[in-house]
């Protein structure tokens, strides 16, 4: 990585952290995901109760093992052989989990997070129940405003997470939404997270790297 764009993306990832402590988030920048896993195997407890949301990012820092590897519960409703009424239960419990991840879809330059979810088990946590909540975001989620975010969710992050998980969405074949209504669609829920909500703990760290979708 050249050094202008080194110096951007630290300006930008700081920019961002001052924002979202402005609006009562604590927040973090670091330049990498490798800073980032550390960062949160340092602070969860090593007996912390974990819940998570699906996220490529989370994927990318690869923290759910290694914090399954060194002893941590782990709610993973991800694990092969799981009937639906088993994730269900799981994730249920993310909802009392002592920790909770996740990545965001968008954080504005005002320190706003948004996400759109299909069914609501991602945002509910994020915002109540968990003792404490950390949120991931790679530098490329970085958004100028509300409605920038909700646009970047329909072209960037929709149509591939369509692909990624299989569904029959007409967006995951024209990599474009064309807004459509069927039981599969998988944008349901949007949530914009002005300020830090009033009775969970959220700790957003911002990362100087293109994570996820
Ligand atoms: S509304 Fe439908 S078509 Fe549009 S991004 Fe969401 S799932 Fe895809």
């Amino acid at each position: 990585m050249n050094d202008s764009v080194r110096w951007h993306r630290d300006t930008l990832g700081e920019k961002v952290v001052k924002a979202l402590t402005k609006n009562n988030f604590t927040a973090t920048y670091v330049q990498n995901r490798q800073e980032a896993a550390a960062m949160l195997l340092e602070l969860i407890p090593p007996d912390a109760t974990i819940g998570f949301g699906g996220s490529v990012t989370l994927n990318e820092l690869a923290i759910i093992p290694q914090l399954e590897e060194r002893g941590n519960p782990v709610g993973n409703y991800m694990k092969p052989g799981l009937s639906p009424q088993e994730v269900k239960a799981i994730r249920r419990q993310h909802l009392l989990a002592d920790v909770y991840l996740s990545g965001t879809n968008a954080v504005t330059l005002d320190g706003e997070l948004v996400n759109v979810d299909a069914t609501g088990n991602r945002v509910g946590p994020m915002l109540y129940g968990p003792e404490k909540v950390f949120i991931v975001v790679g530098i490329n989620k970085i958004v100028k405003d509300v409605a920038e975010a909700q646009s970047r969710v329909k072209l960037w992050a929709s149509p591939p997470n369509n692909k990624r998980l299989g569904y029959p969405n007409p967006c995951a074949q024209t990599g474009v939404c064309v807004d459509c209504q069927g039981p599969t669609r998988i944008c349901n829920i949007t949530t914009i997270m002005h300020k830090k909500p009033r009775l969970t703990d959220v700790h957003v760290i911002v990362v100087g790297e293109e994570l996820g979708l």
